[in-house]
């Protein structure tokens, strides 16, 4: 028994061990992403309900390695944000967002942003200099942030905000419902949007719960004057329900999957047929 008892805990050693080493080369990877031209965005369309216009695009990091081959954001974002290559990724995101969103007819572009990009001093400074020098009016970027992003310093955040919606920028909360907000604690931020996660709409045809979760959240998004995008929507019977639950902008491969810059081109020209 002891020496079974040995062998797990060297297993789990191990385990570790290649846990920090598979980190490792992700952390130098992308240190060398950008130079090595690894990095690109694709965009999927958010729509609005019942017209079915392409309102805006959300753009999405991929990363495609020589020698591992595609790892997703949901992997090195997260190993991003532990160190400040987060910045450096960011800022490739947002140029690039930007660059492409002047061959778009009127769209906006949707940009995710982590807490430690938001919480970079003088943030608000930052943006502002890039959509200046991109030559893009601030109401045609969304900023993207999660609840994590603005709930570690609250008063902090609610004036970043403020400052940027001032200025004309949109903002939504990412992934609403999944964390520790309701709709109470975040009525004093300045908001323009709320993404309802994709986990809610996933369950509404087949949980009554989910449904009347969406309901309650656009019910009380709406009198908060908030607009409601619902994400991850995959079938027709979702865009259903959604419309009857007054949610007013849909993303998800029901419409589009995220594509590359050519074909979202292309999209913001058309209008999905219902
Ligand atoms: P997110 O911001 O919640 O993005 C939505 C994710 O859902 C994307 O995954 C998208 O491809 C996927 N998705 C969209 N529609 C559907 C659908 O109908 N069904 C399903 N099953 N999935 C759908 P992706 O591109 O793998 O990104 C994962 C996460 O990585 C993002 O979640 C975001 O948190 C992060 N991320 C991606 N790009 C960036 C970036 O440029 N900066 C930052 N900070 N984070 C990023
Ligand atoms: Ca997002
Ligand atoms: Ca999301
Ligand atoms: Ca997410």
């Amino acid at each position: 028994a002891k020496r079974q008892g040995r062998g797990l805990a060297r297993l789990f050693d191990e385990s570790m061990d290649e846990g920090v080493r598979v980190r490792r080369r992700i952390e130098t990877g992308l240190s060398q992403a950008i130079a090595r031209d690894e990095l690109a965005l694709v965009y999927q369309p958010i729509v609005a309900h019942g017209t079915f216009e392409v309102v805006g695009f959300e753009a999405l990091l991929r990363w495609h390695t020589t020698e591992y081959g595609p790892i997703s954001p949901a992997t090195f974002i997260p190993i991003a944000e532990e160190s400040n290559l987060i910045h450096e990724l960011g800022d490739w995101v947002l140029e690039h967002s930007l660059d492409v969103l002047k061959t778009w007819p009127g769209q906006y572009v949707s940009v995710n942003f982590s807490p430690r990009q938001f919480r970079r001093h003088n943030f608000v400074g930052y943006i502002i200099e890039r959509c200046q020098r991109a030559g893009v009016e601030p109401s045609r970027l969304q900023i993207e942030i999660t609840e994590t992003a603005i709930f570690d310093d609250a008063d902090r955040a609610a004036e970043t905000l403020y400052r940027l919606r001032q200025m004309g920028f949109r903002i939504a909360l990412d992934d609403f419902g999944t964390g520790y907000s309701s709709l109470y604690n975040i009525r004093k931020f300045a908001l323009d949007a709320l993404k309802i996660d994709r986990s809610f709409i996933d369950g509404m045809s087949r949980e009554r719960e989910s449904a009347a979760i969406v309901r309650s959240i656009v019910h009380l998004a709406q009198s908060l004057n908030l607009t409601v995008i619902a994400e991850g929507v995959e079938t027709a019977a979702q865009v259903d329900l959604l419309r009857v639950a007054g949610a007013s902008h849909l993303q998800g491969y029901h419409f589009a999957r995220p594509l590359a810059e050519a074909p979202a081109r292309e999209m913001a020209h058309a209008r999905f047929v219902q």
